[in-house]
């Protein structure tokens, strides 16, 4: 891998938004807190091969709140029916939801700090609209918006998944999709 090619990746990065590399929605393996981690369930994990596992609320994908460690899974035996809820609530995983036309360079910055490296991805509006009542999802707003140049600067920032977000979530993003996206340019 040469240097240049690191260069270029970098270049297209600085290009490039969360939802260009994300995880789409579709794809990502996530489980309900109301599951039962019963020896079927730990199996699925186990077989999805991921360490990081979105938990949802009831059975509304669009309600991710927490994020189950598949390490968190270790203690547990296979015969108690303790729910996902149970080990989520217990070992508190902080869990992050970004804006999909967040610049990747702006997420991999906040990767950078290290607290976290995996975040939902929410459509671009739902947020704006939660966040600043002043942003409505009107094509008119959004023109006058990208015409005066501020659009890049309402992408929010990340937000905590704990919170009541009324999001509609489009994606997960771990910073293996960033350097990935860097060490891969053609
Ligand atoms: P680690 O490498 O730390 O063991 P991992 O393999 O679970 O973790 P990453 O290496 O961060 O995850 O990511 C690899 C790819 O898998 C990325 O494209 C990421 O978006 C995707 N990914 C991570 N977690 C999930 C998940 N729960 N469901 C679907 N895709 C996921
Ligand atoms: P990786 O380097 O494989 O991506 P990670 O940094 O996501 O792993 P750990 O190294 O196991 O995860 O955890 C480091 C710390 O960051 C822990 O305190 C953990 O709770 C926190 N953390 C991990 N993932 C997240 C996340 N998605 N959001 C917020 N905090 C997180």
């Amino acid at each position: 891998l040469s240097t240049l090619k690191i260069a270029i990746g970098a270049m297209e990065l600085t290009k490039k938004s969360v939802r260009d590399v994300m995880t789409d929605i579709d794809d990502v393996f996530m489980l309900s807190e109301d599951q039962v981690l019963n020896a079927e369930t730990m199996t699925r994990v186990s077989d999805s091969g991921y360490t990081r596992i979105p938990v949802y609320e009831g059975n509304n994908r669009n309600k991710v709140k927490n994020l189950l460690y598949v390490s968190d899974l270790a203690l547990i035996g296979k015969d108690n029916n303790i729910t996902v809820k149970a080990v989520a609530r217990f070992n508190k995983r902080r869990l992050r939801i970004v804006d999909e036309n967040m610049p990747l360079t702006a997420l991999m910055d906040e990767f950078k700090m290290g607290d976290y490296h995996l975040a939902m991805v929410a459509k671009a509006l739902d947020v704006k609209k939660h966040h600043n009542g002043k942003f409505v999802d009107d094509k008119m707003d959004n023109f006058i918006l990208k015409s005066m140049k501020l659009v890049e600067a309402t992408v929010l920032p990340a937000v905590d998944a704990s919170e009541d977000h009324p999001v509609t979530l489009v994606g997960l993003i771990t910073l293996e999709d960033i350097t990935e996206e860097l060490l891969q340019a053609e």
